[in-house]
């Protein structure tokens, strides 16, 4: 039983035995979502006997969410304005709110010359020639999703759930999963050292890119959703802390650790299977995408910045950081009831703006389902 008020447990490793096997409620991937929902969950319903399952470790160096960009802003359609203002309350003092600046190419209502905006470092960024209108939202800024997305699950645990790391879920149908719990040779090997069943009243499939996959390996259920590499290289030009996030050509830039991160607009869904491989830039091989290529090419006159020294391209696609992001269909946070015992639970490219509301929203449905 749980509402006793104490902290729940964390299996990191397979030497740490796990004899629990029924719960109220899994869910499988502690990335940004499933740490927000289990902590929304535990707010809600504290009686509720749940695990957190999560493959890598927290947050997980490979999952979008540590890469993440982590930037909210209001330029969103009035549909979503509920769901991102809320969002935003969320967030709360985790937002650094250093303003973000959108640029755009031809007047807009709402637009003004970019130059009534202009700070000195947008110098070496944006041509204001081909750039000439932009719009700030002050209430806008970035934060960090790794931080926030370690403080949920951190507070989930102590409010209860149980917490285990280093687990492969398989979903079984019928409400359960086969938990693979893994382990690394001394030759760096990730190996599965043994494997449970586990049984949960309900499950929520909150893995991210490998959401869509999992559901249709485990429940034999098509859905909509795909997925997408996405690079995040660092742009080495100098930002300080009033330095704004800006907006332009589908790209953001972040200030970040005295310079940016690049988050490059995503050009196309990418196949189950496909394995990213580095391109080549002036004939040289580079760590970047061969479509991130094209979109810094394409984007040139408009961003400057992104041509110079700056760029960090690197030598393999390891030097770059980049991770698969879901792209759910409709392009927005969401969760989707698959049966009567089984949601997806999706952030993608704007769980930045609205995924914290989507997540409470699932949570406040799953809560009331509970005994
Ligand atoms: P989202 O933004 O939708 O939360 P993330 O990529 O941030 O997406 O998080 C998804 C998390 O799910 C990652 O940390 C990943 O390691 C985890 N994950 C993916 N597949 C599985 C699985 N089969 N079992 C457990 N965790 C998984």
């Amino acid at each position: 039983m749980n509402g006793t008020g104490l902290s729940g447990q964390v299996y990191a490793h397979v030497g740490q035995a796990f004899r629990e096997l029924r719960y109220d409620l899994l869910i499988v991937g502690a990335g940004r979502m499933g740490a927000a929902l289990a902590r929304f969950v535990m707010e809600a319903a504290p009686q509720v006997r749940l695990l957190l399952a999560e493959e890598g470790g927290l947050p997980n160096e490979e999952g979008a969410s540590l890469l993440a960009a982590g930037v909210w802003h209001s330029f969103v359609p009035p549909e979503q304005r509920v769901r991102t203002e809320r969002a935003r309350q969320l967030l709360g003092e985790s937002l650094n709110t250093c303003g973000v600046l959108q640029g755009r190419a031809d007047p807009h209502p709402g637009f003004s010359p970019l130059r009534d905006f202009w700070t000195p470092e947008l110098d070496a960024l944006i041509d204001p020639e081909v750039l000439p209108f932009a719009r700030l939202d002050a209430r806008g800024g970035s934060f960090s999703v790794g931080s926030q997305t370690l403080q949920n699950a951190q507070t989930a645990v102590k409010l209860g759930a149980d917490l285990m790391l280093n687990v492969r879920a398989e979903l079984l149908g019928g409400g359960g999963a086969r938990l693979h719990r893994l382990s690394v040779t001394n030759t760096h090997q990730v190996v599965v050292d043994h494997s449970v069943t586990l049984r949960a009243g309900a499950v929520i499939v909150a893995a991210g890119a490998a959401g869509a996959h999992l559901v249709e390996a485990g429940l034999g259920l098509i859905t909509a959703h795909r997925q997408a590499y996405r690079q995040s290289p660092r742009l080495n030009l100098p930002s300080g802390p009033g330095s704004r996030v800006l907006r332009a050509s589908g790209f953001i830039l972040r200030p970040h650790s005295g310079g940016y991160s690049v988050t490059p607009p995503t050009v196309h869904p990418d196949p189950w299977g496909y394995v990213p491989s580095g391109g080549r830039l002036a004939g040289v091989p580079v760590g970047l995408r061969r479509e991130l290529i094209e979109s810094v090419l394409d984007n040139l006159e408009a961003l400057p910045g992104l041509g110079g020294e700056g760029l960090v391209v690197g030598r393999s696609s390891a030097d770059i950081p980049g991770a698969w992001v879901a792209l759910p269909a409709g392009g927005w946070p969401l969760s989707e009831r698959l049966d009567g015992q089984h949601w997806l639970l999706l952030g993608g490219e704007r769980a930045d703006l609205s995924g914290l509301s989507v997540a409470e929203e699932l949570a406040l449905e799953i809560a009331k389902l509970q005994p």
